[in-house]
């Protein structure tokens, strides 16, 4: 399997740390507001080459993170009057409720950063005892000269960085010894969120949180960093020289960074304000259309431009791959379990073939929109070789591989039915009576089967509303 490596600039062939085994890393959302469909770009993408590597039989130990501490959080809770924890567990819960509409599997650890501060403190220390970090009035600062390999992600060098950064005075960071050193702990101000340290009250810089939170739940080696490109500088770069000067071992081995989605060719973001959220594009298309066009729409490191046109495209694209799976469903039933005829012989090659090729385009560093072409082909020469007439074997044996890519993609092939209020009320009853007994895996189920039905469960303190997705 190849992958194309931000730190080499080529694809390299995949290998492991340990036989069998995946530890990833993904940078995760800062919560203060719906997530937008670019920064659902990642958690699509990184979700695939998960779903990926485990289909191909690796274990993998896949982490996420909230950075639930942020200028922009308590920005917000200042203007509602309400706790930054308010605001960022508001919006944790809002963007997992978007993680499961697009099919994006829980990470096996969600850390949050303002769980996370012990370790913050002891790796800022480790920092500071090792010569890598200063302490100046209360701020903590990476000395980033200290560092011999900075720039090596980003291909930047250190000495034209600083010519550009000589007149970019950040105002209260005038006492760093270099301008290039970046702060790792920060006093508060009035009424901003803290916690106690040996340097003063206050809080983490964003970089040293992904160092901490990677290394103690994937360890101080990993396999697989990644990100939206934007994060390769200072974002990476930075938490290369943190957990590096700390450690003193090769962070990770392979950096994956996604393009850019773009609307009318520039990035969506937040702060330019051309931006949908995941919600919005959700009301117009079933959640699994934006899923699809992430992956059939263009490569996951190229540009990819949002718009209508795509989006019923996608649309049109995936109809047709439902359809498709939908008719050799229908035939499951009744199909006749007989002796397979040469020519059924000849196509369940021909879909072993195509399996070949659907893995020979994701080994080539996770090339999803040609596997999403295979699985046209597919679809193609299902929809003329199942027939009303074929053997229940080879009905199955098609149903099976189609679905089987699909699932790889986490694309949900299957066409909703549509539940009856009644039946909502009494899954809902139903789920309200195994939660009394404490049977949570039956809650979870009903909360599961309902929202593969597109209904969303929303427990409030009057009782449990429901929404159609
Ligand atoms: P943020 O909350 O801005 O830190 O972003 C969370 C993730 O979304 C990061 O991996 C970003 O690189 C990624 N991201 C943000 N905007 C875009 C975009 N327009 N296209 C693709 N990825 C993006
Ligand atoms: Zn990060």
């Amino acid at each position: 399997m190849k992958v194309y490596n931000t730190l080499t600039r080529k694809k390299e062939e995949f290998v492991p740390l340990e036989e069998g085994k995946v530890k990833m890393y993904v940078c995760g959302p800062t919560v203060y507001n719906y997530i937008h469909i670019g920064n659902a770009r990642p958690m699509i993408i990184f979700d695939t080459v998960r779903r990926y590597f485990e289909y191909k039989g690796y274990d993998v130990n896949y982490v996420s993170n909230f950075t639930d501490v942020d200028d922009k959080i308590i920005k917000k809770a200042v203007e509602e009057g309400v706790s930054a924890s308010e605001i960022s567990e508001r919006y944790i819960r809002a963007v997992k409720e978007d993680m499961e509409h697009l099919n994006v599997k829980p990470a096996t650890v969600h850390p949050k950063a303002t769980e996370e501060i012990a370790d913050m403190l002891e790796m800022i220390q480790t920092l500071i005892d090792k010569g890598h970090a200063y302490e100046k009035n209360g701020t903590v600062y990476f000395r980033t000269r200290s560092f011999p390999g900075y720039g090596k992600l980003s291909k930047k060098n250190i000495d034209e960085l600083e010519a550009g950064h000589r007149d970019i005075k950040v105002a209260g960071e005038e006492e760093k010894e270099d301008a290039m050193d970046f702060v790792l702990w920060k006093p508060k101000k009035e009424g901003e969120p803290f916690w106690p340290s040996p340097w003063s009250d206050g809080r983490p810089g964003w970089h040293i949180e992904c160092s901490v939170m990677s290394k103690k739940y994937l360890g101080e080696q990993i396999d697989i960093h990644a990100g939206g490109e934007d994060l390769i500088f200072p974002h990476h770069e930075n938490e290369i020289a943190q957990s590096e000067a700390t450690n003193d071992k090769e962070f990770a081995k392979y950096w994956l960074h996604n393009g850019f989605l773009n609307i009318d060719n520039k990035k969506m973001s937040k702060s330019e304000g051309n931006f949908f959220t995941v919600r919005e594009v959700g009301e117009k298309y079933p959640y699994e259309v934006l899923r699809f066009f992430m992956l059939s729409g263009a490569h996951y490191r190229m540009p990819l431009n949002f718009s209508r046109e795509l989006m019923e495209a996608a649309k049109n694209g995936l109809e047709r791959i439902i359809t498709a799976v939908e008719k050799v469903k229908g035939l499951l039933d009744r199909a006749e379990e007989k002796e397979i005829s040469e020519e059924e012989a000849g196509f369940l090659s021909q879909l072993e073939q195509l399996n070949e090729k659907f893995d020979a385009a994701m080994d080539d560093d996770f090339n999803t929109a040609d596997a999403v072409s295979v699985i046209f082909e597919m679809v193609k020469l299902s929809n003329t070789q199942i027939k009303e007439t074929s053997s229940k074997e080879v009905v199955q044996k098609t149903y099976e591989r189609l679905t089987l890519l699909c699932n790889i993609l986490g694309i949900r092939a299957e066409r909703k039915e549509e539940l009856l209020d009644e039946e909502i009320e009494r899954l809902i009853e139903e789920r309200q009576a195994a939660r009394k007994s404490r049977d949570f895996s039956r809650a979870d189920e009903i909360r599961g089967l309902l929202l593969e039905k597109g209904i969303v469960l929303e427990d409030t303190r009057e009782g449990v509303r429901w929404k159609r997705a």
